[in-house]
């Protein structure tokens, strides 16, 4: 497992998240261009803490996959341990914002919805969660109206606002915080807009959120199997 470390007013943190939450179809262009349909509550699976990886990392296409996805996220950073609050209590539980990309083998994931296994291969795989590269400080930003967006080899391929979310981060929390409790640094990746697609072996990636900055990483086949 990587150790994760983000700026956060001027300084490192090692991201030590017990969980990441993330939300599927949270963005209706993103739900139609997966022919899904938007549902009543939020959409939520799983992704392991060991999956992430830093600014300026690599993420390794795994050879069980022959077709691995980005989606950029906004992602939200818990400050406190928190369970069954209020949509008006939650947003004092958070510490900042950051950008994630919910790297997805495509293939895996939809074989996955075909047969109705869960998404744990698909979303799970060691390197598919960078993060980064700051904490931007929750007071310092206002995030309902937040250019996001994504570009392969300096070549945009997402690119949308968080005012297009469908449940703001206030209700994804509560929803979430009634089902497990979340904990200091556990993350929040809010869902991705349209425009995914595939990463290949070379490929430089950018993604950025207004007002936070800018996350990059490269792609690179696996070349050994795993142990
Ligand atoms: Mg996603």
């Amino acid at each position: 497992m990587n150790t994760v470390t983000l700026d956060f007013n001027g300084k490192k943190v090692e991201l030590k998240a017990t969980k990441i939450i993330a939300v599927a179809r949270n963005y209706r262009a993103h739900a139609d261009e997966m022919g899904q349909s938007v549902s009543e509550n939020p959409n939520i699976f799983l992704k392991p803490p060991s999956a992430m990886i830093s600014n300026n990392g690599v993420v390794i296409l795994p050879k069980m996959s022959n077709r691995v996805d980005y989606e950029v996220e906004l992602a939200v950073v818990i400050k406190n341990r928190c369970c069954k609050v209020s949509p008006h209590e939650a947003l004092k539980n958070i510490l900042g914002y950051t950008i994630i990309v919910d790297i997805t083998a495509r293939d895996i994931q939809a074989k996955a919805i075909k047969t109705g296994l869960p998404w744990t291969v698909a979303k799970g795989f060691d390197t598919f969660a960078p993060i980064g590269p700051k904490i931007v400080p929750a007071r310092d930003i206002d995030i309902s109206n937040l250019d996001i967006w994504l570009k392969i080899n300096g070549e945009f391929r997402q690119h949308s606002n968080t005012r297009n979310m469908i449940f703001p981060v206030k209700e994804l929390i509560s929803y979430i915080s009634k089902i497990m409790t979340l904990e200091p640094l556990d993350v929040i990746a809010t869902g991705t807009p349209e425009g995914v697609g595939p990463i290949q072996h070379g490929d430089s990636i950018e993604a950025g959120i207004e007002g936070i900055g800018t996350l990059m990483f490269k792609a690179e086949q696996e070349t050994v199997e795993g142990a």
